[in-house]
């Protein structure tokens, strides 16, 4: 993954497509083998080994006593970008005895290299992920913890992020701190690195993890996360935990590992920081007119005055407050036209920051609202059917070949291919709502075989 912006950085490990996204999840959950690890680095950062005063930030680093090899895994495309990583990590400011200590003797991690290229036979339908989201107990622990997690007011009066909705972002990351993730951050990141498909990322997050190590925040035995190295109760990258974790609880430290306030202090930054608008929401649930034109789903952004002249009113009958009519606002039909539909606030694609999904923004929204109170869904989320890799990939391959590409064929249902969708559907006549059912499948299979066979 290439460099992003400061803020776009914030989570890039969070920008897999959402097929790996329930990886990532089952990567956090599933029991991990403990790596091998040296000893437990001192809380301090390492000093030069003369008696003289330590040199200011600005001074040359001094030449180390000897050169040791980075790492000899025994493994050598690992070995071969370690010792090339090993003078960029110099560059980049990380001392020289911190990274001997830290890398040598390094070994890629199989198990994170596996998962990275690994994608799921079968896509889990947006209801079915949502389900889960709001299952097992997430809505009453949720209530249970509003009340337990210290300093949780003040928080949300500080970043103007409501409590529930960091609530809910923690169940979502961590299952409320009980999942976080065994993996060793370094190992993992320089196994990605290696692997080459994400380096400039992987490395990035790596000499962020090994900035960590250095400023005595936490030690190599701490840095513990996801096989993607995202980290503690709010599974922050170590680039995200260096830009936005702050002290929630007041001891001066930023522990998103083993303090909630911590960990929630820093999600309400990251989200403030993203652009939240306090007193506003995220989404409304709306119904439309029957023959209401579904080509404006994922479309404009316009105020609910404007989507109301289009017969759009809440589901729940309830008249838009002041702060939401003054929002831009997109519709959303995520299971098609015979689904629920939102229209989504601004605050929704500054969840998507924190994970760049849908179904995840989704999820912690509704989340959110059942934690405050809320009842559920006006309208019920249709039984959908999880489509095979095959029949995505068929289905992107069919738009192209009929003249509606969305880029190369990747078996990923995302923006592009659902707009692409939209306008195949618009030509022929079909509600355009850009929601992939098994029915879609077969409609565009025929259409672009009867076209392969008559220009034979
Ligand atoms: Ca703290």
């Amino acid at each position: 993954m290439a460099r992003f912006s400061t803020l776009a950085r914030l989570h890039a490990v969070k920008r897999l497509p959402p097929l790996l996204i329930a990886v990532l999840l089952a990567g956090c959950a599933s029991p991990a083998v403990k790596p091998a690890l040296p000893a437990p680095a001192p809380l301090t950062a390492p000093q030069p080994a003369s008696a003289a005063p330590a040199p200011s930030a600005a001074a040359p680093e001094p030449l180390p006593t000897q050169i040791t090899p980075p790492t000899v895994s025994g493994d050598m495309v690992f070995d071969a970008w370690a010792a090339e990583f090993y003078g960029r990590a110099v560059k980049a400011g990380i001392p020289r005895l911190l990274l001997d200590r830290e890398l040598n003797g390094l070994t890629p991690d199989p198990r994170v290299t596996s998962r990275d290229s690994r994608q799921p036979e079968f896509s889990q339908p947006i209801s079915v992920y949502v389900a889960g989201a709001l299952g097992q107990g997430a809505v009453a622990i949720g209530e249970r913890k509003r009340a337990e997690v210290p300093n949780i007011a003040a928080i949300e009066q500080k970043f103007g992020v409501p409590r529930e909705i960091l609530l809910a972002v923690w169940s979502r990351e961590s299952a409320f701190g009980a999942i976080q993730g065994d993996f060793d951050v370094i190992r993992s990141m320089a196994s990605l690195a290696a692997q080459g498909r994400r380096r400039d990322w992987a490395e990035g997050e790596l000499i962020s993890a090994l900035k960590i190590i250095a400023s005595g925040e936490a030690t190599r035995a701490q840095l513990k996360g996801s096989w993607a190295g995202a980290m503690g109760q709010t599974q922050f990258t170590p680039s995200s935990y260096l830009a936005t974790a702050v002290d929630g609880d007041g001891d001066g430290k930023r522990d998103i590992w083993g303090s909630s306030a911590d960990a929630l202090a820093s999600a309400a930054n990251l989200l403030a920081k993203g652009g939240w608008t306090a007193g506003q929401g995220w989404a409304r649930e709306v119904s439309v007119p029957a023959d209401f034109d579904w080509s404006l789903t994922e479309g404009p952004k316009q105020p609910p005055a404007w989507w109301a002249q289009m017969g759009v009113v809440r589901a729940d009958g309830v008249a838009w407050s002041d702060a939401d009519q003054a929002a831009l606002t997109q519709l959303l039909a995520p299971a098609g036209a015979n689904g629920p539909v939102f229209l989504l606030f601004p605050n929704h694609f500054v969840i998507r920051k924190y994970n760049n999904s849908v179904a995840y923004a989704l999820a912690v929204g509704l989340l959110a609202d059942r934690i405050a109170g809320g009842g559920p869904l006006v309208k019920p989320w249709p039984a959908e059917t999880p489509l095979s890799l095959a029949d995505r990939m068929t289905a992107q391959r069919a738009l192209a070949a009929l003249g509606f590409s969305a880029g190369t064929p990747d078996g990923v249902v995302g923006i592009g291919t659902r707009s692409a969708l939209r306008s195949w559907q618009k030509a022929r006549g079909l509600p355009a709502d850009g929601y992939l059912s098994p029915d879609m499948v077969q409609k565009l299979k025929a259409e672009a075989g009867a076209g392969r066979t008559r220009s034979c």
